[in-house]
């Protein structure tokens, strides 16, 4: 680990400041991703500052959105009375991820800005465009069973690794951001981005800018809600896919639902064209397959993912199955 300066900021506008001057300084909160990183010599920032001081930490009602602080622990906004009752999607979600130790220090804002979990990325001897860009993707055409399946391009096939994302994408969450130009709000699923020629990019945070808060609309989707996450061993393991569904029924008709994907893409990916087909239509086992097949239209192994072709559909089906208790 190289040496760096440390330290700690006491509003939101030091933190903006010290980032906005130095472009090689980095904020740190739970740092259960950074840390790896700075050990494997992966990320290298000059300067730390620690924000885990910052009053972001409040889970609240505002109307009738919920609003989650950036600092907001994994583990608190999973067992949060608020988020139980009226976001219970993102519950699901939250405690499928990691284990319940890493959830006590991860964040919220952490678990969004966390890197991909390639095996290349962390490797400095191996060639990646996303640490290194322009050295190539070993994962192109080597160890690629937990890679992309959707939206990739020639310079990286990595997926994003939260299970948190896919469910606040779902939800049609809002980013709060504040940086050097003032405040700004980004759609959750303008957040992270794919890969192009600049996968070296995660997200489209501006230099400077820090993660205040996440805010998720009032919905009607509490009652059929399931979070599959199918993995190489049941705790402490990224996912292979994850599905997030969340639906609206009257009787057996679905009239709302939200549907995401989780392993398969470089970004949370939301399954619109599979969400438009199920509304108005009835739980039957046909629309969910033809929602699935509908969601797979654009898939596209590399090799050692080629099961993802079929697991992803399978699952997709198995999840709306589960949330409408059709299982
Ligand atoms: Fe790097 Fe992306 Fe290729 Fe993995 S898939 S080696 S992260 S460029």
């Amino acid at each position: 680990m190289i040496n760096f300066e440390y330290i700690r900021a006491s509003t939101p506008k030091s933190a903006i400041d010290a980032l906005t001057k130095d472009s090689a300084a980095q904020c740190i909160a739970g740092g259960t991703n950074l840390v790896d990183l700075m050990k494997k010599g992966v990320a290298t920032p000059q300067k730390l500052i620690d924000i885990t001081n910052l009053s972001l930490k409040e889970i609240k009602k505002d109307g009738d959105k919920l609003v989650i602080g950036a600092l907001a622990l994994n583990s608190e906004v999973a067992e949060n009375e608020l988020v139980l009752k009226e976001q219970p999607l993102l519950s699901l979600a939250l405690k499928a991820g990691a284990s319940q130790q890493i959830r006590n220090m991860a964040t919220v804002g952490g678990n969004m800005l966390q890197r991909t979990r390639c095996a290349y990325f962390y490797n400095t001897d191996m060639p990646c465009n996303k640490r290194e860009p322009c050295s190539g993707c070993g994962a192109l055409n080597g160890f690629n069973r937990m890679h992309a399946i959707f939206g990739a391009s020639d310079k990286c096939i990595a997926v994003h690794p939260s299970d948190m994302c896919i469910a606040l994408v779902a939800l049609n969450a809002t980013v709060l951001v504040s940086g050097p130009e003032g405040d700004r709000r980004i759609p959750f699923q303008n957040f992270h981005r794919l890969p192009g020629d600049t996968p070296q990019k995660d997200n489209t945070l501006e230099r400077g800018e820090l993660i205040i808060a996440v805010e998720i609309p009032g919905n009607q989707l509490q009652h059929h809600v399931h979070y599959l996450k199918v993995r190489d061993r049941t705790s402490y393991a990224f996912a292979l896919v994850s599905v997030a569904a969340a639906l609206q029924m009257q009787g057996d008709i679905i009239n709302d639902v939200r549907l995401a994907m989780g392993g398969v893409a470089h970004k949370p990916w939301r399954l619109t064209e599979a969400e438009s087909f199920l509304k108005g239509k009835n739980t039957s086992e046909a629309n969910f397959q033809e929602a699935a097949k509908l969601a797979m239209a654009d898939a596209k192994g590399y090799g050692q993912n080629n099961f993802k072709l079929k697991l992803a559909p399978n699952s997709i089906v198995e999840t709306l199955k589960t949330a409408t208790g059709k299982a």
